[in-house]
């Protein structure tokens, strides 16, 4: 479904990204991880060009969306993002925030979008809270409602930026339980995340990052029972 292919990326002199070739497959989960500083924020953002890619190609279901010639926006609507900040529109509720693009840039009708949103509330059981704004609401459900954001869209990869990492802990499971419901759904997923437990269990495929390159890649049974990189063997080393 996507294919990097050489990604290069630099900020003026710092040269984030080192040459990314990076395959996802239609209903897979990968999971990225690495040091702070290592390029997975960046490398997220480059797949749906909130970061434009310095040198290297990106082909999104077959489509080179990093040659300039094609809709942008279009490719976009059909990656979905989450942020470890939630973003939602403060001044909007709940059912605001989630029909907001579904209405303006698919065209659906208000009434068939907010049917849409309640379905997807009932999903992550918070149907209650449609009308409710975001300043009113814990940061899991925050984060449960930005995930019903993205879904709105129907997009056919979902992609996430340490969702978890700006919650109290009690309210990551809630938000890892919705990851973990649409990973069983087939979704697929492209999730930096330092929740070990979540890319050991949901993971398909663990990629390592370090210094903007990726060091190993493998199923995560394997990944973590038996790391080679001896930079893999550190960080796992602090963070198991
Ligand atoms: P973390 O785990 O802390 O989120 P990360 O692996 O996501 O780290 P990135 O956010 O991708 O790392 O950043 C990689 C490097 O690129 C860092 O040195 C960062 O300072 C730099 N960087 C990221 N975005 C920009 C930007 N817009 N302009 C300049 N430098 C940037
Ligand atoms: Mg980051």
């Amino acid at each position: 479904m996507i294919n990097v292919e050489g990604l290069h990326k630099n900020f003026g002199d710092l040269h984030v990204l080192k040459g990314l070739d990076v395959e996802v497959q239609t209903g897979e989960v990968v999971v990225v991880i690495g040091p702070s500083g290592s390029g997975k924020s960046t490398f997220l953002r480059c797949l749906n060009l909130l970061e434009m890619p310095t040198q290297g190609r990106i082909l999104f279901e077959g489509v080179d969306i990093t040659s300039g010639t094609n809709d942008i926006n279009q490719q976009r609507q059909k990656m979905g993002m989450v942020f470890q900040n939630f973003n939602l529109f403060p001044h909007l509720d709940v059912m605001g925030n989630i029909t907001l693009a579904p209405i303006r840039l698919k065209g659906l009708s208000k009434e068939s979008a907010e049917e849409k949103g309640m379905e997807l509330l009932k999903r992550v059981g918070l149907e209650d809270k449609a009308h409710e704004y975001p300043s009113r609401l814990s940061g899991g459900q925050k984060q449960r409602i930005a995930i019903v954001r993205a879904l709105a869209m129907n997009p056919d990869v979902m992609l996430f930026d340490e969702p978890t990492s700006a919650l109290d802990p009690e309210m990551v499971g809630e938000v890892l339980d919705v990851m973990r419901l649409l990973a069983s759904e087939g979704m697929t997923m492209v999730v930096v995340s330092h929740e070990m437990g979540f890319a050991r269990e949901v993971g398909n495929r663990i990629l390592f990052m370090d210094e903007g390159e990726i060091l190993e890649e493998n199923p995560p049974a394997q990944l973590f029972a038996q790391p080679e990189h001896p930079r893999l063997k550190d960080f796992l080393s602090k963070v198991l």
